[in-house]
């Protein structure tokens, strides 16, 4: 069952790495549920690119293939997927070679929007940017989607950004940040900015402070080699969790454009403090029994990297002085689970003889494994037993209110290339951002390695090493539970 949905202009959409993990996973089954929902229609056409030599129903095999194992069971119906496959095409391409781009050439029809999703590994941005315009098939009409990670510091994402301003104007570039993507950071901005109730107490007055948790149960996987060289910082706070900050920090925008978005969310990376090394965490899963350690599975038994890391960071502003931010993501750990909950401060007079902190508002964005938002409230305990206070959460899902409407609620990816279709940027990241959340993190990751700081074991299936806990510890505060 999929929402009504308005069928977006007949568009080309090229993916280059057409055949790989990202593709067959998500983009690819993502597409095929847009075509399903008719918000896609079949007037379009995708076509797959990559080295890997194979015609048209060979990659039309291979994509039925990533829809069985990566698609949603209700998804399957055989003539659906026949219809979609349809209108895919394959074309053999060495981003470095020559060979291939006037068959693709063919492919683009003039007069068309013509997204090309650089599905490939940064390394190889350039040069498909560069074959683009040589090859003539970049026009005023195209935008190209580039996925992360978007450079490995300050340096390499201002010469990443140079390079593809060589041949695209900023309008036509989307960088991907796919928890952006999620249905509800989205309505995180409109609880914001569309009711007057929060945004009165969203500031240092009424907030005392706020999580953001990102945790999976996995480790580093076949990606270790990469990892390794990146860790939890590079890999997911300077991108996924400094984007949720800012979302939850930023001013109110005068318009919901992208622009104007984008504007307010870089004013708040750049009012981020340096990191005092005393609050930050790292840490690295150990071996237990049968179990390998993090550098057994990188293969390194001296890597010095992180596979976990809290920090609290705070925004130098008016709004948010002296409210922290405790940022937490690692690998291995008790639960998949992300979070951002806001904890606001205890009411000023305690009237019922509670104990401070003991009954607080929170609300609480949830992002995976599902995704919600609960606002904690005290209220008074049912029955007799005299004025007895507990917080029951509020769902403000409200699944009942709307139903159907939110049975089908597009995955992250599914609606990032629909806005790439329709040309709105407001859910991607723009470069200056790119280049100000890394401006932050550097100094953060230079000052470790100046300090030989050496990360913490922690337990598989743990909420990390003891010492984030006791970071919040001797704030007077608590680690939200990873559930
Ligand atoms: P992958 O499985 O290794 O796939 C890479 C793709 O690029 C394959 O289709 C490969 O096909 C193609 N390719 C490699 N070299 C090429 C070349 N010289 N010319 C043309 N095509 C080439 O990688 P992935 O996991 O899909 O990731 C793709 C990008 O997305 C990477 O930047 C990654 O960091 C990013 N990303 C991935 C995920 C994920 O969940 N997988 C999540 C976030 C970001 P051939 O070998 O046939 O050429």
């Amino acid at each position: 069952m999929v929402s009504r949905v308005i069928p977006v202009e007949p568009f080309d959409l090229v993916i280059f790495g057409g055949t790989g993990d990202l593709a067959r996973r998500k983009i690819l089954p993502g597409l095929h549920r847009r075509f399903l929902a008719g918000q896609v229609t079949a007037e379009a056409r995708i076509i797959g690119a990559a080295r890997s030599q194979m015609d048209d129903a060979g990659y039309r095999k291979m994509v039925r293939a990533a829809i069985h194992e990566f698609g949603a069971p209700e998804d399957q119906d055989k003539a659906g997927i026949d219809a979609f496959l349809e209108i895919l095409r394959y074309v053999p391409i060495d981003a470095r070679g020559e060979n291939g781009w006037q068959e693709l050439a063919a492919h683009v029809r003039p007069g068309l929007v013509h997204a090309y999703y650089f599905s490939v590994g940064p390394g190889l941005f350039g040069d498909l940017a560069e074959r683009l315009h040589s090859h003539g098939i970049a026009d005023e009409n195209s935008r190209i989607v580039v996925e992360k990670p978007f450079g490995h510091d300050l340096e390499s994402a201002r010469a990443l950004n140079a390079t593809l301003a060589e041949h695209f104007r900023e309008c036509q570039i989307y960088r991907i940040d796919h928890y952006l993507g999620k249905e509800t950071v989205q309505n995180l901005m409109a609880v914001r900015f569309a009711n007057i109730l929060f945004e009165p107490l969203w500031n240092a007055q009424y907030v005392d402070h706020i999580q953001i948790t990102v945790a999976v149960t996995v480790g580093v996987g076949g990606r270790g080699a990469y990892y390794d060289k990146s860790g939890a910082m590079r890999d997911m706070v300077q991108n996924h969790l400094m984007q949720l900050l800012c979302l939850i920090a930023m001013e109110p925008p005068s318009r919901f454009d992208p622009d104007a978005v984008r504007d307010e969310k870089l004013k708040v990376i750049r009012a981020l403090e340096p990191v005092d090394p005393h609050h930050i965490v790292r840490g690295q899963y150990a071996a237990s029994g049968e179990e390998p350690g993090y550098r057994e599975d990188v293969g390194d038994p001296r890597s010095l990297t992180e596979s976990f890391i809290a920090l609290r960071c705070h925004i130098s502003n008016w709004r948010w002085a002296g409210t922290p931010f405790y940022l937490r993501t690692g690998k291995k750990l008790k639960a998949r689970s992300s979070e951002i909950a806001v904890v606001f401060k205890d009411a000023p007079h305690a009237i019922f003889g509670q104990d401070a902190g003991q009954h607080r508002n929170i609300l609480s964005i949830q992002l995976q494994p599902n995704e919600g938002m609960m606002l904690d409230v005290t209220i008074k305990e049912p029955g007799p037993g005299g004025m007895r206070l507990i917080d029951v959460p509020l769902d403000m899902t409200f699944a009942e209110a709307l139903g159907e409407e939110i049975e089908d609620v597009p995955d992250a990816y599914e609606r990032l290339i629909m806005d790439v279709i329709r040309g709105n940027q407001t859910l991607f990241m723009r470069g200056d951002e790119v280049e100000a959340a890394w401006a932050w993190t550097d100094p953060i990751i230079e000052g470790w390695e100046a300090r030989g700081d050496v990360p913490k074991p922690y337990d598989v299936g743990s909420t990390g090493p003891e010492d984030a806990l006791m970071m919040l510890h001797r704030d007077g505060r608590r680690w939200r539970e990873i559930k």
